[in-house]
């Protein structure tokens, strides 16, 4: 396992996002909608959530893309009719911005629902062309075009509970 970016790195990130977050919502972010897409943006949005006050009212969609190292291109959204978010101001978390499909998805069914406004933030962009290229308001770090895991980000499943990044080069 290949270590590619370091807990202290991601703590200071989360930070820093918190603050760039925070100053960009000013006085409002009692009144946004924060969308976690599970399970990789449960860790990130562990460590970002906690440091904005008040916490946005938070809800956990599973939208899931992945088959080991491969995007299968098709996107499930599988809880997204719960959610309110008509008239709200929406901030979209993941963990990473790879092809962009995941978050072109998410953001035209907010954009359906009538979401006053949509954000995204995640922890980490792919460096690459995204085939799907989407608007990403807050990005924490570049990371190379390579497959990744730790810290919510799983290989089948696995991994995802390392507290940092590595590259996954042995899938055996
Ligand atoms: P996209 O829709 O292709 O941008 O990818 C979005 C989802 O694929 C992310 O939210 C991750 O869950 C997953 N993903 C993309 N790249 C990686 C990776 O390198 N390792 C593990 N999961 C990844
Ligand atoms: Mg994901």
């Amino acid at each position: 396992m290949n270590q590619i970016i370091s807990q202290e790195q991601i703590r200071q990130t989360a930070t820093r996002l918190a603050q760039e977050i925070s100053a960009y919502y000013d006085d409002r972010l009692a009144e946004v909608i924060a969308l976690v897409v599970l399970e990789g943006a449960r860790p990130f949005a562990d460590a970002l959530l906690e440091q904005l006050h008040p916490e946005p009212t938070t809800y956990e969609i599973q939208v899931s893309s992945y088959q080991g190292t491969q995007s299968t291109g098709t996107v499930q959204i599988k809880n997204a009719d719960a959610i309110e978010v008509a008239g709200k101001r929406v901030l979209i978390l993941d963990d990473i911005y790879d092809t962009g499909r995941t978050i072109k998805v998410l953001q035209e069914v907010l954009i359906e629902r009538g979401a006053a406004e949509i954000r995204t933030v995640v922890l980490l962009e792919k460096e690459r062309e995204h085939e799907t290229p989407v608007t990403v308001d807050f990005v924490g770090l570049k990371v190379p075009d390579l497959f990744l895991v730790g810290f919510g980000l799983d290989y089948n499943g696995r991994y995802r509970e390392l507290d940092y990044i590595a590259e996954l080069y042995d899938t055996s």
